[in-house]
């Protein structure tokens, strides 16, 4: 059983500690995604402490998510977080650098979630389009980045990651085999539609 009381609970202590979970617009776009496309198996990159998760079992009523989180004590709180929430059965939480563990996944995948380090989001583009299934989606949180990466301002600090954002957002529009959305909800969200 789904235990929103526990759900609640943890999403007021994300926020409290400034865990950057996923913005209420961004999951009302993923909650209309996931009723539409009916997912089986979700894969995950960047769990932090299990919210965005706990989200797709909720709205993907019987699917099998798999996350990585590479903090070991985000991984451990979100697997505590899953447990009470009581949607343990359904979500695999791996401990490690997606860098590593994406290559040695073999599942394919319905819909895959990209929500990690920026400067990784081309690394995490090319093993996604490896493991979803052929007509299956890959979305991309934070591809706005507070509004950097559409704006010529390129002093700031963050400037390597909107590098690797501008470079995720052109190859996602611009490979022949992929059909994307750029939207402006949340921190940006990319949505990405692989056909094989
Ligand atoms: N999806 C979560 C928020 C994720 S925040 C939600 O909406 O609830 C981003 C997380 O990605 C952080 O916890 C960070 O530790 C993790 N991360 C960063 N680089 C990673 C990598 N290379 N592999 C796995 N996790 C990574
Ligand atoms: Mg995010």
């Amino acid at each position: 059983m789904f235990n929103i009381k526990e759900f609640e609970i943890m999403k007021e202590k994300a926020l409290e500690n400034h865990i950057p979970i996923i913005m209420d617009d961004t999951l009302e776009k993923i909650k209309e995604i996931l009723k539409k496309e009916k997912p089986k198996r979700i894969l995950e990159i960047g769990t932090a402490v299990g919210y965005s998760a706990i989200c797709f079992a909720r709205y993907a009523e019987t699917c099998i998510i798999d996350t990585i989180e590479l903090d070991e004590e985000r991984a451990k709180e979100a697997i505590e977080n899953i447990k009470k929430v009581g949607v343990d059965e359904r979500i695999n939480v791996i401990i490690g650098n997606a860098v590593e563990i994406l290559p040695t996944l073999n599942f394919e995948y319905d819909i895959i979630f990209i929500d990690a380090a920026k400067s990784k989001y081309s690394i995490f583009l090319e093993q996604g389009i490896r493991l979803v299934k052929n007509g299956g989606i890959i979305l991309a949180d934070n591809v706005l980045y507070k509004g950097y990466v559409m704006s010529d301002y390129n002093k700031h600090k963050q400037r390597t990651a909107v590098r690797h954002l501008r470079e995720y957002i052109k190859e996602v529009t611009e490979n022949p085999n992929l059909e994307s959305e750029i939207l402006e909800i949340g921190d940006g969200l990319a949505i990405t539609r692989v056909t094989k």
